[in-house]
C-alpha cells in the first residue's frame, strides 16, 4: 500500500516524498491508521523499523487538524532515553512538519547540557516537546514548560528508559498531565516491568510487532575482507574511493585508534570525524549531525559511543576491527539497511582476528563469505607489523596482538 492511502495530508506526503521514501514499512503501515484514530499504541520495535516517522506522521497530521493556540502550549510530549534519540526525534518530526502551514514549534530538551538556553527556547511556546526525562522535570521544576495540555504522550525506547534508571521520573510526568490523552509506547523488549507501566498507562492499545532487526540481520550482506594489519587504513580509502561510498560507519575497537584513522582519512580529503568516550557531547553530537546531513562521510566509533547513538539507517558498516565481543558485532551490523532495504557489513580481518570472526559465525549461526581485495590480500604469514612509537614504549596487549618490530619501517605511534 503506497502512502498516500493511509490518509496523511498533502503537506506530509510532500515531506515523506524529500525525504525519498516511497512505500510504508511494516510498522507505519500498521501505526499511521491506528495513530489517526486516535487509539493508543503498544508497539514492539526497534530503531531502523521506521517506528519515528511511525508516529511522527500521524501525531503531526492530528495536531495541524487544529488551530496551534496563542500560547502554544505543549501538545506532544515524546519521551526519550537518551539525548541523541531525542535529538534524532526532533530532527525527523522537524523534518516531517516541514510543509506544514502554519509551522509547527518543535523543541529538543535533554540533560547534560546548560537547562538556560533550555528556558529561553521553551519561552515562546512550543508544539512539541521531545524530551530525556530527567531535564523535562527539572525544566517543570523552574516552570519554564508546563505539560497540562499535552494530548499525546510517546514513550520511545521505553525498555532503555527503564533500563537507565528513569520510571519514577516517567510516573512523576505522567501525573502532570492530563488524563485523558493518546499513549503511544514504544520498545523493543517487554520485561515484567514494562507491563506493569503499560498498565493503567495504556488504554485498549492496539498492539504491534514488528520484527527486531538483529533476527532480520539476514538482509545484510555481510563479507570479511581478508588483509594483513599494516594496510588496513589503505585498504579502507581503497574501498571507500573505488566503491565511491559517500555514508559509512566504521567501527574500531580503540578511541585512540579511531582518532588515528579519522587523521589518516582527512589527509586524503576523505571527510571523517570519530565518536567515542573521549569525546565531548558536543563534538559528538555535530559529528553525528555532520555525518547525517552529508558533510561528514565517514564516521569512525568505537562500540561504547555507538550504544548511545541511533543511526540504523546506514548502507554500509565497515568493521576496521573485530570487536572483543562477538555480540557486539552483532549489535554493529544491525545499524544497517534502511526501513526495508538492504545494507553491507564489512569487516577487516587481519591474521590476527581469524579467531573472533568464528567466534561471530558461531554466535550468529552462519558463515561470512571470505574474500580478498586485488593489492591487499592477505599473505600467507602475518608480515611484521612497524615498530612501535620509540618515545612511547608499551607492551603488547597480548600475544595475538604483539607487534612485531620490522627493520625499515616508520615508527607508528600506539594504539
Ligand atoms: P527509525 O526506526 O525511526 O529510527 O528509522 C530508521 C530509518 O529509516 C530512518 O533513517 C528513516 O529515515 C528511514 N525510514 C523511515 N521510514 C522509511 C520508509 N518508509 N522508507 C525508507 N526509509 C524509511
Amino acid at each position: 500500500m503506497p502512502f498516500t492511502k493511509l490518509g496523511l495530508s498533502d503537506p506530509l506526503l510532500r515531506a515523506i516524498a524529500d525525504a525519498g521514501y516511497t512505500t510504508p514499512s511494516p510498522i507505519q503501515l500498521q501505526a499511521i491508521p491506528a495513530v489517526l484514530n486516535g487509539h493508543d499504541l503498544l508497539a514492539a520495535a526497534q530503531t531502523g523499523t521506521g517506528k519515528t516517522a511511525g508516529f511522527a506522521l500521524p501525531i503531526l497530521h492530528r495536531l495541524s487538524q487544529h488551530n496551534y493556540g496563542a500560547n502554544r502550549p505543549v501538545r506532544v510530549l515524546i519521551l526519550t532515553p537518551t539525548r541523541e534519540l531525542a535529538a534524532q526525534v526532533g530532527e525527523s518530526v522537524s523534518q516531517y512538519g516541514a510543509h506544514l502551514h502554519p509551522r509547527l514549534k518543535t523543541e529538543v530538551v535533554f540533560g547534560g547540557v546548560k537547562i538556560n538556553p533550555q528556558m529561553m527556547r521553551l519561552r515562546g511556546g512550543v508544539d512539541v516537546l521531545v524530551a530525556t526525562p530527567g531535564r523535562l522535570l527539572d525544566l517543570v521544576g523552574q516552570n519554564a514548560v508546563k505539560l497540562d495540555k499535552v494530548e499525546t504522550l510517546v514513550l520511545d525506547e521505553a525498555d532503555r528508559m527503564l533500563d537507565m534508571g528513569f520510571i519514577r521520573d516517567i510516573r512523576k510526568i505522567i501525573a502532570l498531565l492530563p488524563k485523558k490523552r493518546q499513549n503511544l509506547l514504544f520498545s523493543a523488549t517487554f520485561s515484567e516491568d514494562i507491563r506493569k507501566l503499560t498498565t493503567g498507562l495504556l488504554v485498549n492499545p492496539i498492539k504491534i510487532e514488528v520484527a527486531a532487526r538483529n533476527t532480520a540481520a539476514e538482509t545484510v550482506e555481510q563479507l570479511a575482507y581478508l588483509c594483513n594489519k599494516a594496510n588496513k587504513a589503505e585498504l579502507l580509502c581503497h574501498l571507500i574511493k573505488t566503491n565511491d561510498w559517500q555514508q559509512v560507519l566504521v567501527f574500531t575497537s580503540t578511541k585512540h585508534g579511531a582518532n588515528r584513522l579519522t587523521e589518516k582519512l582527512n589527509k586524503i580529503n576523505i571527510k571523517a570525524a570519530a565518536i567515542h568516550g573521549n569525546k565531548s557531547q558536543g563534538a559528538r553530537t555535530s559529528a553525528l549531525s555532520g555525518f547525517k546531513a552529508g558533510e561528514i562521510r565517514v564516521l569512525v566509533a568505537t562500540d561504547v559511543a555507538a550504544r548511545g547513538i541511533d543511526i540504523a539507517l546506514l548502507p554500509y558498516v565497515i568493521n576496521y576491527e573485530l570487536p572483543r565481543s562477538p555480540a557486539d558485532y552483532v549489535h554493529r551490523i544491525g545499524r544497517t539497511g534502511r526501513a526495508g532495504e538492504e545494507g553491507q557489513a564489512i569487516s577487516l580481518v587481519s591474521h590476527d582476528e581469524v579467531g573472533a570472526l568464528r567466534q561471530v559465525e558461531k554466535l550468529i549461526g552462519k558463515a561470512i563469505k571470505r574474500e580478498q581485495i586485488a593489492g591487499f590480500e592477505q599473505a600467507a604469514v602475518a608480515p611484521p607489523m612497524p615498530p612501535e612509537s620509540p618515545r612511547a614504549p608499551r607492551p603488547p596487549r597480548n600475544n595475538s596482538q604483539a607487534r612485531k618490530p620490522s627493520g625499515n619501517a616508520k615508527p607508528k605511534p600506539k594504539t
